[in-house]
């Protein structure tokens, strides 16, 4: 039988991409609750939030455009928001949406920003968004698309077999990790000089594990 997690449980989906990033980056946000915001993510928040912000739902010729929908999956225990998920209308095996005639396919489309830069993380973002999308809809969605806004570049990316293992694969490690409150080691690497959570995280002293740990080691030492 499938696996469902009670909504509680539920982790943030966004959070993938964190995790397949850096998982000690992950577990600091998630599980730790720290955060801190540098130039980069403040732009990435305002930047999807101005994505959210245009029109809801717009329906153009066979094109229905949903913006900022809610999902969620019950068999992942995850939950999150699709930048954009296109319905295009079809002559054939297509699900059916309450007060539009026809049938519809299904696209999710993740906008990034900055330079095109694909990467794995991305992708299994997006092909986590499907699954949801494909569990809440009971529909097959083949692809998604990855959306460079500012360089107008949009990537399709095909949601195979080993994508979806790769991002379920990933998502059951994030609830391991979270069960057992497990935060990972730093280990130093070239994009540790731009994340924001560099000060928190001390990757130099990659001894450390817990940002609680070490605080706490540190107010002993003064005692
Ligand atoms: S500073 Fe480096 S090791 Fe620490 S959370 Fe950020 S990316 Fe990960």
């Amino acid at each position: 039988m499938e696996k469902e997690y009670r909504e509680e449980d539920y982790l943030q989906l966004s959070g993938i991409q964190h995790f397949l990033y850096c998982r000690r980056q992950w577990a600091l946000i998630h599980i730790e609750q720290q955060w801190s915001e540098n130039g980069l993510t403040t732009d990435g928040k305002l930047f999807h939030q101005r994505v959210h912000d245009e029109n809801a739902i717009e329906l153009r010729g066979d094109t229905l455009s949903v913006r900022g929908m809610r999902i969620s999956s019950c068999h992942l225990g995850i939950t999150g928001c699709c930048d954009l998920v296109e319905f295009h209308r079809v002559k054939e095996k297509g699900i059916s949406l309450q007060g539009y005639l026809g049938q519809w396919s299904v696209t999710p489309i993740e906008y990034k920003r900055g330079k095109f830069d694909y990467c794995e993380a991305d992708a299994a973002q997006l092909c986590a968004e499907a699954l949801c999308l494909e569990e809440m809809l009971c529909c097959e969605i083949p692809c998604g698309i990855l959306f460079w806004g500012e360089k107008h570049r949009r990537v399709k990316v095909d949601l195979d077999d080993a994508l979806r293992i790769r991002t379920c694969n990933a998502i059951d490690e994030m609830h391991q990790y979270y069960a057992r409150g497990y935060t990972p080691k730093a280990v130093k690497r070239p994009g540790c000089d731009n994340c924001s959570l560099v000060n928190i995280c001390l990757p130099e002293l990659n001894d450390t594990c817990s940002v609680s740990d070490y605080i706490r080691e540190k107010l002993e030492d003064t005692h």
